[in-house]
């Protein structure tokens, strides 16, 4: 169905798109399969399919890395020791602006709770999909019960109204963090929700109708307070999204 030309590298990225239809995520189903935003109403657009790819492709290494630091963890402790708990073993990621709720869905793909499991070689984990658009909180939550609304069931993702200024400190540390809208300056509470050792948040960062380009970034150790050295960051390539807008929400 789509052919994204050399964007997507890796089997699990591949295989998490294509257990969601982005048919159930676009206004206009007849546009579902073209590289190309859709709107999804209130000023807000579904990103292009190569840019949830290039999100994706971004954050897999790193979830790839802590899901084998937890199984490996599992067969050195094998029954000689109290086992971790289950939520100690678990990826926690963070889509911040979920919108249409696509990439929150294709993340619970990768990590999924429920029958089919997570792709390999992940392991099981939870999507905090996020928004500041009360209306966009109830579309996303709408699209995913259309054909993935065993994501919520298995208690894979869930969907809230939160400011990604604020992040969701009340779920984090997370293991990665994705961000659908450009923030003007790099947003050092979201960056300290991070986990602390190699966390990874993938963002576009630029005024909006100016540059803005998309980064990586990577927290490299723990820290009471912000630090930017504290991080890595890389910029990836140049993008154009709608702005993280400041909102009034406490
Ligand atoms: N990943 C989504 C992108 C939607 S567009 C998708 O592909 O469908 C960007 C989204 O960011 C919009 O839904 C918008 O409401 C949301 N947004 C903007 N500012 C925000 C903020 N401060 N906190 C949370 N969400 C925000």
């Amino acid at each position: 169905k789509l052919t994204l030309a050399g964007i997507i590298k890796s089997t699990p990225v591949k295989e998490a798109l294509l257990r969601v239809d982005r048919a159930n995520y676009v206004e206009n189903p007849a546009n579902a399969y073209s590289d190309a935003p859709q709107s999804i109403g209130y000023a807000q657009t579904i990103s292009a399919p190569h840019m949830h790819s290039h999100a994706l492709e971004e954050i897999l290494p790193t979830l790839t890395k802590f899901s084998r630091e937890f199984q490996q963890s599992e067969i050195m402790l094998g029954e000689s020791r109290e086992p971790a708990s289950e939520e100690e073993k678990e990826l926690k990621i963070l889509d911040v602006g979920c919108g249409s709720g696509y990439l929150t869905a294709a993340l619970g793909r990768l990590v999924d709770r429920g029958t089919q499991g997570p792709i390999h070689p992940l392991s099981k984990g939870r999507v905090f999909g996020i928004d500041v658009i009360p209306e966009l909180v109830t579309l996303s939550r709408h699209n995913i019960m259309k054909a993935d609304s065993d994501l919520f069931t298995s208690g894979t993702v869930s969907v809230a109204r939160g400011d990604g200024w604020n992040g969701l400190p009340s779920e984090g540390p997370f293991h990665a963090i994705h961000v659908g809208a450009a923030a003007e300056t790099f947003p050092p509470s979201l960056m300290m929700q991070l986990y602390p050792h190699g966390g990874v948040m993938v963002i576009p960062v630029g005024a909006n109708n100016s540059i803005q380009n998309l980064y990586r970034v990577e927290r490299l150790r723990d820290s009471d307070h912000y630090n930017r050295d504290d991080f890595r960051i890389q910029n990836l390539l140049g993008v154009r999204y709608v702005p993280l807008v400041h909102s009034k929400m406490p």
